[in-house]
């Protein structure tokens, strides 16, 4: 952007025109939401006063502002970092690129989680793996106050954000421990429920992923070795030494994973294998009941 004081007025309006535009011809997949939204985030209004005050101008720190977060939008930054934060579950996450951008897909996790467990909500210790921004374990937490929730992650950058997250949405029933997988201190011997949205994209697909996740998220958390399943393995090979009778393991897994997770399950011993769809119809979680 080249708006200098000789330029035209810039409004709200022909701001969100031209970072669309640019957007578009950069290949971005939605160019007007994501104009709107950092303009709206940017002004500190709501979207809808983008139409109703779209002709007001613009003074020049705030068109400042708005051009640096335009050109980090055309970069690729993820409008989730720019913003610092993300929606998940009806409440607002930190996000920052020490933490994958959480997914409305996660939502069915904590949904499998939740329907799974329903009958024993009262007494329930869970462990949510490689939580990231937490968000899986703090909306567990949220939605059944009762429940005792620790998260870990191999990560401790990403621990400091679900921290950070837990003690800003009031989700005291969580704790944390930094370790790979069931190597982190769990205060539990045993648990009702282990839920877990592990790296799963494969090595080699890597490279093809969006430019927004490729270049900015961090690859700790996507990368799921050659086949993509190498974490999503281990974690259904060592849970049961960490459930109790009837403890339900869920997890979130990628696009054509299922059929093989279910069958790892399956073959650990574990009952009641099913495979739930995502908002996109996606066969997103595998779930299953560990009985001893
Ligand atoms: N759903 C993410 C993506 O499509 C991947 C998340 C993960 O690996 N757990 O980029």
């Amino acid at each position: 952007m080249t708006a200098t004081a000789t330029d035209k007025t810039w409004t709200i309006e022909s701001l969100v025109k031209w970072a669309t535009d640019d957007f578009r011809t950069r290949g971005i997949e939605n160019p007007r939401l994501d104009a709107e939204v950092i303009v709206a985030w940017a002004l500190g209004i709501d979207r809808v006063r983008i139409i109703i005050d779209g002709k007001r101008p613009l003074m020049g720190e705030e068109l400042a502002r708005l051009r640096d977060l335009v050109k980090r939008r055309r970069a690729r930054e993820p409008v989730a970092y720019l913003r610092g934060e993300r929606e998940f579950y009806g409440r607002r996450f930190v996000v920052d690129k020490r933490v994958l951008v959480p997914r409305p897909d996660t939502e069915t996790l904590v949904e499998v989680a939740m329907a799974r467990t329903a009958h024993r909500s009262m007494s329930l210790r869970a462990l949510d793996l490689c939580t990231g921004s937490g968000c899986v374990a703090i909306t567990i937490a949220r939605q059944r106050p009762t429940v005792q929730i620790h998260a870990t992650d191999v990560s401790p950058d990403a621990l400091a954000v679900a921290r950070e997250n837990a003690q800003r949405l009031g989700a005291y029933n969580v704790s944390f421990s930094a370790g790979d997988l069931f190597a982190a201190k769990v205060p539990w011997p045993k648990l009702e429920l282990i839920t877990a949205n592990p790296p799963y994209i494969a090595s080699a697909d890597f490279e093809t992923l969006m430019p927004d996740v490729r270049d900015f998220e961090p690859r700790l958390a996507l990368d799921g070795g050659p086949d993509g399943l190498a974490l999503v393995q281990r974690i259904v090979a060592e849970a049961p030494a960490h459930l109790a009778a009837g403890g339900v393991l869920a997890l979130e897994i990628g696009a054509g994973q299922a059929a093989a997770t279910a069958a790892l399950l399956a073959a650990r011993g574990f009952r009641d294998v099913t495979t739930t769809r995502d908002y996109g119809k996606v066969e997103r979680v595998v779930s299953g009941a560990w009985e001893d």
